[in-house]
């Protein structure tokens, strides 16, 4: 083949573009990466992450397989719990209301453990997310959502790590590449045309996988597909991710998959700029609000903020938000929530007020009641904050199967084509449980890039 620069080209450099090209070089394969984004800015929404993965584990000696220097003390003081097959299946299911593709779920599940260890082998550090996901009771730390490991340094460390992983293993990284059209000879994908650094060239391989991120910071995207209002919403990460890798391969016959009308959206500082920054991360999410009332601009609830824990409401309440007059809401907390608070979360007193369950202390009788932690608010000085809705990632993508191959709109697979990451469609709809974008890109991307890489290898 003319011109071929590897075997495998991984367009993207975020969480799934990396597992996919350790994948892919892990078979013997020659793997270049193209990462639209300048050095300073990429690792797409990855970086932007707190680096939290969701992840199946049957006890603490799971824990331990994936954070080997956990200390006895953390052990002593800590009830990790289990997060089993079972209770990931069910929170897929619940939270996407039946609509996840049993294929892809079953992957996402099954392989969850696996994938994360193989990521740690290959250099990712991990650590329990106390603080988050673990409030202090009793003297003991319990988890409570599913949600128990993050990377250390959260998702800049992630990506740090992960581009270490890579460049070790010879991976060559080609910053400020955008790719922009596959090379198609009508029967099998070739390479890609990329601008690089205001060039056009063409790079050839016998694989390429996408793993570039969703249309999430495309406005005119998101008023298409998510609909009207959704160009006013904040891009909480990555400026980069305006739908290339779905354009595309739906140009060359890819057939589309999933909830292109849905979207991961949350409570996000009001006054954030219009795209994420990475000196803040994500500390423009406001996620206490299970503990504080939410009023809109004419001063009426219009939501149950209690419904369930965090992890299982947040993702779709930023939706909820921008529907509303102005597009925001306050969060009004009075002094007995404080500390509650995600940040100040110093659990000292034991009070019979017991965040780590849904508690049932629900209201009765109101337009819309409150299910759990429906505390009075009645101790000065109350504090209001202002949220709009920040656009996470979109749900549409592009329809695979169970190797990572990109399929066509007859179901075949478009050979040479993979996918992982975002721009997968038929996982999420309409919600999704924290912590399983990661996962997402790190199960997707290793079968991607495994794919690929023996693909690309003949
Ligand atoms: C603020 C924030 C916090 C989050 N927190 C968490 C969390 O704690 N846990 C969790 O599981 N998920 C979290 N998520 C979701 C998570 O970020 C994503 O699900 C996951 O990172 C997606 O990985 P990816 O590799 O598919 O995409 P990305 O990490 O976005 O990578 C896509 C890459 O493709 C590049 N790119 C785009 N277009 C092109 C092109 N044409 N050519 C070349 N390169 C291109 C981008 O620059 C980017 O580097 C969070 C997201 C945000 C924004």
């Amino acid at each position: 083949m003319p011109n071929q620069v590897a075997d495998v080209i991984v367009v993207g450099a975020g969480n799934a573009a990396f597992c996919a090209a350790l994948a892919a070089q892990e078979q013997g394969a020659k793997v270049v990466m193209c990462e639209a984004a300048p050095e300073d800015e990429s690792g797409g929404n990855s970086r932007f992450t707190a680096g939290s993965i969701r992840v199946v584990y049957n006890g603490v000696d799971d824990i331990k397989t994936l954070v080997p220097d956990l200390t006895p003390a953390e052990i002593e003081t800590t009830d990790f719990g289990t997060y089993t097959a079972d209770q990931f299946f069910d929170d897929m299911a619940r939270v996407t209301q039946h609509r996840a593709d049993p294929d892809l779920v079953e992957l996402l599940v099954t392989k969850s453990f696996d994938s994360l260890n193989w990521m740690r082998q290959k250099g990712v550090r991990l650590i329990p997310i106390y603080g988050r996901q673990a409030f202090k009771i009793d003297g003991k730390f319990k988890f409570w959502g599913g949600l128990t490991v993050e990377s250390v340094g959260g998702g800049p460390g992630l990506v740090a790590m992960l581009t270490e992983a890579a460049k070790k293993r010879g991976i060559e990284i080609n910053y400020s590449t955008r790719g922009m059209d596959l090379l198609f000879d009508g029967n099998r994908v070739e390479g890609i045309r990329v601008r690089q650094n205001g060039e056009v060239r063409e790079l050839r391989a016998k694989s390429v996988v996408l793993a570039c991120g969703g249309f999430e910071a495309n406005p005119e995207w998101r008023t298409r597909y998510l609909g009207p209002g959704w160009d006013l919403a904040k891009v909480r990460g990555s400026r980069f991710n305006t739908g290339d890798g779905i354009r595309m391969a739906i140009d060359i016959g890819a057939a589309p998959r999933g909830n292109w009308s849905g979207c991961h959206a949350v409570q996000w500082e009001m006054n954030a700029p219009e795209f994420g920054d990475l000196a803040v991360g994500d500390q423009f999410q406001k996620h206490s609000y299970p503990f504080c009332i939410l009023v809109n601009a004419t001063g009426k609830r219009f939501v149950d903020e209690g419904a369930d824990f965090r992890n299982y409401t947040y993702a779709k309440y930023g939706r909820v938000v921008l529907e509303q007059p102005g597009q925001f809401a306050w969060q009004v907390f009075d002094q007995k929530a404080k500390h509650l608070q995600r940040d100040e979360y110093r659990i000292r007193q034991i009070t019979k007020f017991n965040p780590n369950v849904k508690d049932g202390r629900g209201t009765t009788g109101l337009a819309i009641n409150k299910s759990n932690w429906a505390n009075t608010i009645d101790t000065p000085p109350f504090e209001g904050y202002a949220v709009t809705c920040g656009v996470t990632f979109t749900f549409g993508g592009l329809r695979i199967n169970t190797d990572g191959e990109v399929l066509n709109t007859d179901y075949q697979p478009i050979r040479g084509l993979y996918a992982a990451g975002e721009l997968v469609g038929g996982l999420f709809y309409f919600n999704y449980p924290g912590g399983s974008g990661l996962m997402s890109g790190t199960v997707f991307g290793k079968i991607a890039g495994t794919s690929a890489g023996r693909a690309g290898k003949n």
